[in-house]
């Protein structure tokens, strides 16, 4: 199996990224912050958990986010590999997306980080925040906080997959399809 992690601050590119890469590498998308987002608008349990978090720019808890994601992936019985979105976001969820996959027999291939500075991040959602609607993105003070959060819970997410010489970083500055291109030759050196 072909397992990624896409990893990088809010704004990063993860999401346009992941939706090139699942059609070249034929893997499954799992996003953590679309699912959430799925789930507020069906109005599910879940979502009206998360949302309270969602809308302060706050983490959603562990245990919530692992479970679903865990749920999620289950779905996909015959996937030829996974391309985890916004997943892990926390050194415990990259613990227990080891000790799941270890369960499958499989692990994670590599993480590809994308690097994009904060002054590019607060000018990309903000513009994101105009077409997409996402509350989230329309707040200078939320977005401020998910960068904050980034730097303090989610970055030692990276040193964990540094230790086990799985990091690779991309400059994520540059067209969809040079940061592809990029992403593509890391992907295809794993
Ligand atoms: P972005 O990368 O632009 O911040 P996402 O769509 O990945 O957007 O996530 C939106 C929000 O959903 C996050 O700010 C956070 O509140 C919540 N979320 C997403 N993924 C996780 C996760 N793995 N752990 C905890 N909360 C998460």
């Amino acid at each position: 199996m072909l397992n990624l992690v896409l990893f990088g601050p809010p704004g990063a590119g993860k999401g346009t990224q992941s939706a090139k890469l699942i059609e070249k590498y034929q893997l499954v998308h799992l996003s953590t912050g679309d699912i959430f987002r799925a789930n507020i608008k069906g109005g599910t349990e879940l979502g009206t958990r998360a949302k309270q978090y969602i809308d302060q720019g706050q983490l959603v808890p562990d245990e919530v986010t692992i479970g679903m994601l865990e749920s999620e992936a289950d779905k996909y019985p015959d996937a030829k590999g996974y391309i985890f979105d916004g997943f892990p976001r926390t050194p415990a969820q990259a613990k227990a997306l080891d000790a799941f996959l270890a369960t499958k027999g499989t692990a994670i291939t590599g993480m590809l980080a994308l690097e994009v500075e904060e002054e590019e991040l607060r000018k990309r959602l903000l513009l994101r925040g105009k077409d997409s609607g996402r509350a989230d993105d329309q707040d200078p003070a939320v977005i401020q906080k998910r960068i904050d959060v980034y730097r303090n819970e989610t970055e030692p997410v990276r040193d964990y997959y540094m230790a086990q010489n799985k990091y690779t970083g991309i400059n994520g500055i540059g067209t969809i399809d040079e940061i592809f291109d990029r992403l593509s030759n890391a992907i295809d050196a794993l």
